[in-house]
Formats: C-alpha cells, sequence, structure tokens
C-alpha cells in the first residue's frame, strides 16, 4: 500500500481535496494511507514553538531545525524506505516523469515549510529533497503537498477509472493533449471537427497527434525542443563495455 505521511503546522487542512473524488474514494478504499503529522507535538518550551528569528538577521522566522528531526524520526524512522520530500519554491521542478516514478514507490514522507522555510540543515541532516511545484511562491508547503500527492494518487493501481486515460495525457509522452469534445455536435454554430465524427480511427489517431504536435509547438517551445533533443540521441549502442574474449 502506497504510504504518505505529510509534516504539517497544520494538521487539520488533511486530507482535505484528497478526502473527496477520486483521491478520497481511494483513501477510503485502503489504496493508499495518508498520515498529517503536527510538527507542533514535538515543540520542547511551554509555548511550542516551531520557529525563530533567522541566523544573520532579515525579515520573518525560520522553522526549528530539533523540533523538525524529533517529527521526521517519530514519522520515518531511518529505516523507512519512503523518498523524504520537503516542498520549497527553491527545489527541483516536480514533473509528470517524477510523479509517475513515486507513484511506482511505496509512498513518500513529505514536509511542508512555513515562515520563510525550513533550517537548512534539517534538509541536510535528515536526508531530504527539496521539491518546487513551480515558480512562485506559496505561503506553505501543504497545498504544494496536495498538488504532488493528487498526481502521485490518481496513477496508483485502481485509482483511475479506465487505466489506460493516464498513458495518453498531457506529458506521457513529452506532448500536451489534443483537444477534446463531446456532445452536443453543434454549440453556437461551433461543431466538433468532423474527423473526429467519421468513425475513422486512423484518421482520428493522425488528426490527435498532429493536434498535439501543434499545441506543444505553440505553447511549450521548451517541451517540444527537449522532445527534438531526445528523438536525436543515438540508441544505446550494442557492444559490450568490457573488451571481450579477453585472456
Ligand atoms: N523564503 C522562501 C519561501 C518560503 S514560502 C524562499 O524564498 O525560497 C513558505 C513555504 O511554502 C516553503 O517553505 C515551502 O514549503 C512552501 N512553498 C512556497 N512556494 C512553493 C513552491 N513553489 N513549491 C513548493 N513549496 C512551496
Amino acid at each position: 500500500m502506497w504510504r504518505a505521511t505529510v509534516l504539517t503546522i497544520f494538521p487539520d487542512m488533511f486530507p482535505g481535496p484528497l478526502g473527496l473524488s477520486l483521491a478520497g474514494k481511494a483513501l477510503a478504499a485502503g489504496l493508499w494511507t495518508l498520515d498529517a503529522v503536527d510538527i507542533r507535538a514535538y515543540a520542547s518550551d511551554k509555548h511550542r514553538s516551531v520557529d525563530d528569528t533567522p541566523a544573520g538577521g532579515g525579515p520573518g522566522m525560520v522553522m526549528r531545525v530539533d523540533v523538525l528531526a524529533r517529527a521526521v524520526d517519530a514519522a520515518a524512522g531511518a529505516n523507512d524506505p519512503r523518498p523524504r520530500l520537503a516542498m520549497s519554491p527553491r527545489g527541483v521542478p516536480l514533473t509528470q516523469q517524477r510523479v509517475a516514478a513515486l507513484a511506482t514507490g511505496p509512498g513518500a514522507v513529505i514536509l511542508c515549510g512555513r515562515f520563510e522555510g525550513v533550517d537548512e540543515r534539517l534538509i541536510e541532516g535528515r536526508g531530504f529533497e527539496e521539491v518546487s511545484i513551480g515558480d512562485y511562491v506559496l505561503s506553505g508547503g501543504e497545498i504544494a503537498a496536495f498538488v504532488l500527492l493528487d498526481a502521485c494518487v490518481r496513477l496508483l493501481p485502481g485509482v483511475m477509472g479506465k487505466e489506460a486515460s493516464g498513458a495518453e495525457e498531457s506529458f506521457s509522452h513529452g506532448l500536451l493533449e489534443y483537444p477534446q469534445y463531446t456532445r452536443p455536435q453543434l454549440w453556437e454554430g461551433r461543431s466538433i471537427p468532423s474527423v473526429l465524427t467519421s468513425g475513422d480511427h486512423a484518421k482520428v489517431e493522425a488528426w490527435r497527434r498532429a493536434e498535439a504536435e501543434r499545441l506543444t509547438r505553440a505553447r511549450r517551445p521548451d517541451l517540444w525542443a527537449a522532445r527534438l533533443a531526445g528523438k536525436r540521441e543515438k540508441p544505446p549502442t550494442q557492444r559490450s563495455k568490457k573488451p571481450r574474449g579477453d585472456g
């Protein structure tokens, strides 16, 4: 079973949106588990403080390494196989490829920052990888954790109705998805492209392919360039690295 542990000072936010719809049904069905750990429960002073002023001065507060480490150690021991991810705008950008890899693993331990972020020593000392959901700054890591978890959970076996719908959508082939239509056939003078109602599956496939390529080129030249670069790469050589028949 895929296990998610979220470290947060707002455990009441969870499961939140993940308790509804696809993810919520999967949670109820036991296809994954979600444990929201209250970081504040690991504070040591009577005010239960989790943050302090930044070393070197400057605005805001920083989450304390000692409090965070106690929370992490209680929630995920040294032998816990799950990847440790700290949500952070400085992190490696989250991609569908990464999401798919996470979904095939044992789950994730997710640290949600607040204030100016977390003491750097926690990241190093407890082996966290910083992950970003995009180039903008949120007020806390919880919404980023929702994004990451939602993207992972929908890929877990048995969660999505049609297994196939995951394989065809945006990013899975380095392309954005083609435009979709459904009834009515005619709406405010706009009709569904006739090829889609022609019944000719090969033509439908070709149209979708061309549209996916057109949209990717126009909207995401970065994805398009990466795709072309990938195609230019030579297939791995058949020759073994070790010289054969030595001796
Ligand atoms: N001072 C930090 C921003 C702190 S925002 C900086 O400039 O890098 C507070 C918390 O919100 C962060 O610790 C992180 O957990 C979360 N957060 C903000 N933006 C995020 C993003 N784009 N992706 C993931 N987490 C984010």
